[in-house]
C-alpha cells in the first residue's frame, strides 16, 4: 500500500464516520497517537524518578512534595504550561496540623531462645523507637465480644504484663494456601457483556453481586471489634510498652502498613507491622511456654505539616481554551515500598498521555489539565480540596463547574485499560465508547455510565459526588489485589511496560477526543441530577486506612 493511499483511506474515515455514530473519530491523529506511544514512550523513565528516586510518597512527606516538583519540572520541559504545586490544608478535623512523618530505619532481631533478623514496616506516624530497645516479647488476644465487665477484667489482669514489654496485640493469621489464583487479565468476552449498553448493570462495576446474609441482630450487652481496640489501643498507652507488633496476616511475606488514625506519633507505641512467617513464630514459640527477647531500632522523622499539595500542568486549548479536560492520579503512596502500581504508574500514564498530544503538535481546542493528587490515601482529601475550591459542586456550582468536560482516572495498577464507568446520562458513556471503540485491538471494551455520587476508593469519585463527569479507568488486575496494592511489594519492577503504553495510548484519543468535540460531553440536566449522597456520619463509614 501507498503512502498516498493510506492517507486517502484515512481522510475518507474522518469525514465519514459509521452509520449510527455521531462522534467524529479522527483516524489519522488516532495513528499519530499509536506511533508516538510505541517509539517515544516516556513512562518509564516517568516510573523510574517516581518510584526509585522519590518513593515512597506519603502524604506530608518531603518526599511527596519533592515528586510533585519533578513532575511540574517535566511536564514543563515537555511544553506543557501553568505548572504549579497547589496547596491543600493537610490537617485534622479540629484544624491542627498533621505533620509529615518519613521512616528512616528499622531493624528488627530475635534474641533468644534463637538468633535471626525479623522483616517489618513501620506503621506510619508512629514514634521512633529511644535507641536500640531489647525487652520480652508478650502475646496478647483480647476476648471476642466480650461484655463491658469482661473486657474491663481482662484490661485489670494485662495491664501489668505489658508493662515495658514489646507486644504481640492478637492472634496470628492463619493464611491458607490458595489453591486457585484469581486471573491475572480479564476475559474479553466477560467485558463485552459487562459493558454493553444492553445489558450493563449500570454502574459499570459488573460482576456478581456478594450474596448478604441478614445478619443477626448485635446483642447490645457485648462490644463490637472496633469499641474493643479502641480499649486496648488505651490500655497500651496507659501501660508503657517498649514497641508493638502487629501481625501483616499475608502470604509471602506481603506486607501492608498504614498509619496511627491519630496522625500524632506521641498517641502511638513504636508500632512495627511484622510480616506474618515472623509474628507466627514468635507467637508459637511463646506458646510453646519459652521466653521470647526482641531487639528493636526505629528511627522515624517528622516533618512540620499542615500543608500537601496537588501537582498541576496544562496544555492550554484555543477557541475552547475556558472550557477542560482533565485527567489524573494520585501521587501519594503509603510508604513500605515506592508505591509503583499505587499509584506512580496512574500519573505517569495520565502525564505521557498529554506528552503523546504535545509532542504530536496537537492544538486542543479546550484546556487538557492533568491533576496529580496528594492525599488519596488519607481519604481522597486532594482531590476534595480541588474540586471544593474550582469547582463547587451542583448544588452550589462555581463558574468553572459548567466548563468543566470529564475528568480520566488511572488507579487499579498496572494492568491495560480494559473500559471506564462515566459519571452522567446515558449519552456521556455513549460518545465515550465510539471514542474508545478504535482501541478495542489494545483491550478496550467499552464504557457504562454510573449516577452514583458517593465517593470513594480514588479520586474520579470525587468528581462524581459534586455531580461532574468523573471517568474511573477500569483495568487488568494482574498482580495488584493480590500482591502490590498497599505492599512493600509494590515497586518499579511490577510494572508491565506493554500495558501502560496501551492505556496511555487510548487515553491520549479520548482526551484528544473529549479536547476537540464542537459539545461539551453530555452531562446530567440540572433537573436530572442525582441526589447528593448523605452527609458524613449517615452513610457507611469507611476506614480510610483500608483504602
Ligand atoms: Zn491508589
Amino acid at each position: 500500500m501507498s503512502k498516498m493511499l493510506v492517507a486517502v483511506l484515512v481522510g475518507l474515515t474522518v469525514a465519514a464516520a459509521p452509520v449510527g455514530t455521531s462522534e467524529k473519530i479522527d483516524a489519522e491523529i488516532n495513528a499519530k497517537i499509536r506511533a508516538e506511544a510505541d517509539k517515544n514512550s516516556q513512562i518509564m523513565r516517568t516510573m523510574h524518578y517516581l518510584t526509585d528516586v522519590y518513593g515512597p510518597r506519603l502524604t506530608g512527606s518531603p518526599n511527596h512534595k519533592a515528586a510533585g516538583e519533578w513532575a511540574i519540572k517535566q511536564m514543563t520541559e515537555w511544553g506543557f504550561k501553568n505548572g504549579h504545586l497547589e496547596p491543600w490544608p493537610f490537617v485534622n478535623a479540629d484544624g491542627s496540623p498533621r505533620p509529615g512523618w518519613l521512616n528512616e530505619r528499622f531493624s528488627g532481631f530475635i534474641i533468644s531462645p534463637t538468633t535471626d533478623s525479623l522483616v517489618g514496616e513501620v506503621l506510619a506516624w508512629t514514634p521512633s523507637t529511644r535507641g536500640t530497645v531489647t525487652a520480652q516479647a508478650v502475646n496478647i488476644v483480647a476476648p471476642t465480644s466480650p461484655t463491658q465487665a469482661e473486657l474491663d477484667a481482662w484490661i485489670a489482669e494485662t495491664t501489668p504484663k505489658i508493662k515495658g514489654k514489646i507486644v504481640l496485640v492478637g492472634a496470628p493469621t492463619i493464611v491458607k494456601v490458595n489453591l486457585e489464583p484469581p486471573a491475572l487479565r480479564r476475559n474479553d468476552d466477560d467485558l463485552k457483556r459487562q459493558f454493553d449498553p444492553n445489558t450493563a448493570p449500570g454502574d459499570g462495576r459488573g460482576g456478581p453481586g456478594r450474596g448478604n446474609a441478614p445478619a443477626a441482630p448485635p446483642d447490645p450487652t457485648r462490644l463490637n471489634a472496633g469499641a474493643v481496640n479502641t480499649a486496648v489501643n488505651a490500655m497500651i498507652m496507659k501501660a508503657g510498652i517498649a514497641v508493638r507488633l502487629n501481625d501483616a496476616g499475608r502470604d509471602h511475606g506481603q506486607i501492608r502498613a498504614f498509619q496511627n488514625n491519630t496522625y500524632d506519633p506521641a498517641k502511638a507505641p513504636p508500632t512495627v507491622v511484622l510480616r506474618n512467617e515472623d509474628y507466627g513464630r514468635i507467637a508459637r514459640i511463646l506458646a510453646d511456654g519459652t521466653p521470647v527477647t526482641l531487639e528493636f531500632n526505629i528511627v522515624n522523622r517528622d516533618y512540620p505539616g499542615g500543608t500537601s499539595y496537588n501537582a498541576i500542568a496544562e496544555i492550554p486549548g484555543t477557541d475552547k481554551a475556558d472550557e477542560v479536560v482533565m485527567l489524573g492520579g494520585h501521587l501519594d503512596s503509603w510508604h513500605s515500598a515506592t508505591g509503583a502500581t499505587d499509584n506512580a504508574i496512574g500519573c505517569a500514564v495520565m502525564m505521557e498521555a498529554a506528552r503523546i498530544l504535545q509532542a504530536i503538535g496537537v492544538k486542543p481546542r479546550r484546556t487538557i489539565r492533568v491533576a496529580l493528587w496528594g492525599g488519596e490515601e488519607q481519604g481522597l482529601l486532594g482531590s476534595k480540596a480541588y474540586v471544593a475550591q474550582h469547582f463547587g459542586t451542583a448544588e452550589n456550582p462555581k463558574p468553572e463547574f459548567d466548563k468543566f468536560n470529564g475528568y480520566f482516572n488511572v488507579d487499579s495498577g498496572t494492568g491495560r485499560i480494559r473500559g471506564g464507568s462515566v459519571f452522567g446520562p446515558p449519552e456521556g458513556a455513549a460518545a465515550l465508547r465510539e471514542i474508545f471503540k478504535p482501541f478495542e485491538d489494545l483491550g478496550v471494551m467499552g464504557v457504562t455510565a454510573t449516577n452514583s455520587r458517593r465517593s470513594g476508593g480514588t479520586d474520579s469519585t470525587t468528581f462524581n459526588e459534586a455531580g461532574l463527569p468523573g471517568i474511573g479507568l477500569q483495568q487488568d488486575p494482574i498482580e495488584y489485589n493480590t500482591y502490590t496494592w498497599h505492599t512493600n511489594l509494590d515497586t518499579y519492577e511490577r510494572i508491565i511496560e506493554e500495558d501502560v503504553k496501551k492505556s496511555a495510548t487510548s487515553i491520549a484519543s479520548a482526551l484528544y477526543h473529549l479536547a476537540m468535540r464542537d459539545e461539551m460531553l453530555p452531562r446530567f440536566a440540572k433537573d436530572a441530577m442525582p441526589a447528593p449522597p448523605p452527609p458524613p456520619g449517615q452513610g457507611r463509614g469507611g476506614n480510610p486506612a483500608q483504602r
